[in-house]
């Protein structure tokens, strides 16, 4: 839109221009420009009328019998609107010209230097259209990116369209789980009549959440490129613009994008940018968030699903979005699209190496295992900075040379970024990652686990044991709390049993046994010495879960020191006795901490079924089992 204006802009410029060039040929003077001696000849013939003279420059009028004569022979053309003729010529060093004119009876005249006109062309005109030129040329390439000057305001949502990604699940390797969610929505898009037939509801949003770098955006586009439709996408952090109502006014049109394109899908990336629960923050600038917030929420509701458009979205901060987004009819399904492990590292690396010459000796295995904690697009870069150092050596093709140095550039960066373990971090990781599953699969009320693994996830969590329940529960036992407690003191009895010594790993882990712990002697009334008395009040100050203070903690005590003495006292029991059960149960598995933790740091997960292998326990039927 911009860009019409400046061409009007430069339309009547240029109308003026040949305006006045027009009016200059059929009225202005007509010039002959002659030699000097010529000159001096016309002036002794008698031909010259008047003279104006220059520093530079002879301007002469001719008698009217010569323009006349010039009109005869046809040298003055016949359209001439006014026969005006002019002769000029440069003036030559003669200091006898004006006797000369003199002696002939030429009138003439000096003429000042007319350099005003010149020197206000010069510095103000000119540089006024270069700066305005340059400023235009600013602007309209910022309008290509960022929001032009002349396009804030305007509700235009900058949706990115893309007819075809090209993208397809091919170029996405590793995320094998992640692709298979996914397929259903492909075939959903690619063939919604299907679906609208038998009724079935699909999903109307599906959430991409993992790290940062791990293909979210890929997969996304991949999904569009599999099924041949169109991708419109936009960022969260477009959504927050400087003026109230234009996020609101970007996503409706973005869902009205979407609806004649359809069936398509529409990709919110970095949603958390505009998702942010509502409340967090409270600073200015979030009623325009909140706005849009609301905006989109409101589009999602009244959206429907069998009109053939998908919308997916991504975040590597899930757990700040408003819990509005993620109610059912919204996001309601999360897909994780976690850290590479290492066969899915490979894999990645197979795909980015298709683009570059490699050489034999390139051992693609051996790069994926000394590149634990790398995401997707730190093995894209690796490969890039690889194929760098091979141009930068003159080399025709990427040894392992490079691919080592590559490595090697690339953990100095992360390691500033905190984002990759050493070998050390590593080996304790595996030892306390280690300890959960044992003694998770050693207490006869912990849920069997499913899947151990010490590839870090996020800020915090170094590594992960998952345990899957083998059934809903709605009441717990004393006896499983304290199997709870064990578990998550597994990490730390197992760091403490193998070096001797402990590390900062387990804070969390802490935390989470002593919160059980107090809730066990506070609001379960499971204590010996307190008895069966609550000192909860069950009404949580804030309807937001997981955000209310512990007992005892925020709201009004309604209990004496003494008896928060005698809580204290009570909680720090129940932890010690768990410790020392934990020890004794890791001591009699010494050796089985030692090979598990091993394997683990060479091959990063462990799936469940192997870890009970390993150990023995070919079968989890029995142990799992719950008393109810
Ligand atoms: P995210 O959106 O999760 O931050 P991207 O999708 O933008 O990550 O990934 C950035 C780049 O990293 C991609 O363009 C791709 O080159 C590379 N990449 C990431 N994950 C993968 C993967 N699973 N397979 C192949 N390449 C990947
Ligand atoms: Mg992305
Ligand atoms: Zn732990």
């Amino acid at each position: 839109m911009d860009k019409r204006t400046h061409f009007s802009l430069w339309y009547i410029v240029f109308a003026f221009l040949v305006m006045f060039f027009i009016q200059g040929i059929l009225y202005g003077p007509n010039i002959e420009t002659v030699p000097y001696s010529d000159f001096i000849n016309l002036v002794k013939q008698g031909k010259i009328e008047k003279v104006l003279l220059s520093d530079k420059l002879i301007t002469a009028t001719p008698t009217k019998e010569y323009v006349e004569g010039l009109e005869k022979s046809g040298k003055i053309p016949k359209w001439k609107m006014k026969k005006h003729q002019i002769i000029t010529s440069v003036r030559v060093q003669d200091p006898q010209l004006i006797s000369f004119l003199l002696s002939h009876n030429v009138r003439f005249a000096a003429k000042l230097e007319n350099k005003w006109l010149s020197e206000f062309f010069f510095s103000w005109v000119l540089p006024l259209i270069l700066l305005f030129g340059l400023w235009s040329v600013i602007f309209r390439k910022m309008g290509q990116g960022g929001p032009g000057l002349l396009s804030i305001g305007k509700s235009k949502a900058k949706v990115y369209e893309e007819k075809e990604t090209g993208v397809t699940f091919e170029d996405v390797a590793g995320q094998d789980e992640a692709k298979e969610e996914l397929k259903e929505i492909i075939e959903f898009l690619k063939y919604p009549e299907r679906y609208q037939n038998i009724g079935g509801r699909l999903p109307k949003g599906i959430l991409l959440v993992g790290p940062p770098g791990t293909g979210k955006t890929l997969l996304a586009k991949a999904v569009a490129g599999e099924a041949h439709v169109p991708f419109l996408s936009i960022s969260g952090s477009d959504f927050v613009e400087m003026f109230v109502g234009v996020g609101a006014a970007r996503v409706r049109d973005l869902f009205n994008e979407a609806e004649k394109r359809a069936p398509c899908i529409i990709f919110i990336d970095e949603i958390d940018a505009l998702g942010k629960a509502r409340g967090i923050g409270g600073l200015a600038g979030n009623d325009e968030r909140e706005q849009t917030l609301n905006q989109l929420l409101a589009e999602m509701d009244g959206f429907d699903t069998k009109k053939g458009v998908i919308i997916l979205a991504a975040t590597n901060r899930p757990e700040i979005l408003d819990p509005a987004l993620l109610r059912a009819g919204r996001f309601d399904r999360q897909i994780l699209v976690d850290r590479p492990d290492i066969l899915g590292r490979e894999a990645i690396l197979k795909v980015h190496a298709k683009k570059v010459k490699m050489a034999d000796d390139v051992d693609l295995k051996v790069i994926a295992k000394r590149t634990p904690g790398f995401v997707g697009a730190d093995l894209a870069n690796l490969i890039n900075e690889a194929a760098l150092l091979a141009v930068r050596k003159g080399k025709d093709k990427v040894t392992m040379e490079e691919m080592e140095e590559a490595i090697d550039r690339i953990v100095a960066g992360l390691e500033k970024k905190k984002r990759v373990m050493n070998k050390k971090e590593k080996e304790i990781v595996a030892v306390h990652e280690t300890g959960h599953a044992l003694v998770a699969e050693s207490v006869p009320n912990a849920d069997p686990v499913h899947r151990i693994s010490i590839i870090p996830r996020g800020i915090g969590a170094l590594g992960y044991t998952l345990q899957l329940p083998t059934e809903d529960r709605y009441l717990m036992t004393k006896e499983e709390l304290l199997d709870k407690i064990a578990v998550l003191l597994g990490g730390r009895g197992a760091e403490e049993i193998t070096f001797k010594e402990i590390s900062t790993g387990a804070q969390n882990d802490l935390e989470r046994a002593t919160d059980i712990a107090r809730r066990m002697v506070m609001s379960y009334g499971m204590s010996e010495k307190l008895g069966l008395v609550t000192f909860e009040k069950s009404s949580h100050p804030t309807f937001l879960e997981g955000n209310y203070p512990l007992p005892g903690q925020g709201g009004g005590k309604e209990f004496s020191e003494k008896t928060a003495y005698m809580i204290d006292e009570e909680v720090k029991e129940i932890i010690q006795k768990s410790y020392a059960r934990v020890k004794e149960i890791l001591e009699t598995h010494r050796d089985d901490l030692r090979k598990v933790s091993e394997t683990l740091m060479e091959r990063e997960v462990l799936e469940g079924d192997e870890f009970r292998k390993m150990i023995g326990k070919e079968t989890t039927s029995e142990n799992s089992k719950k008393e109810e």
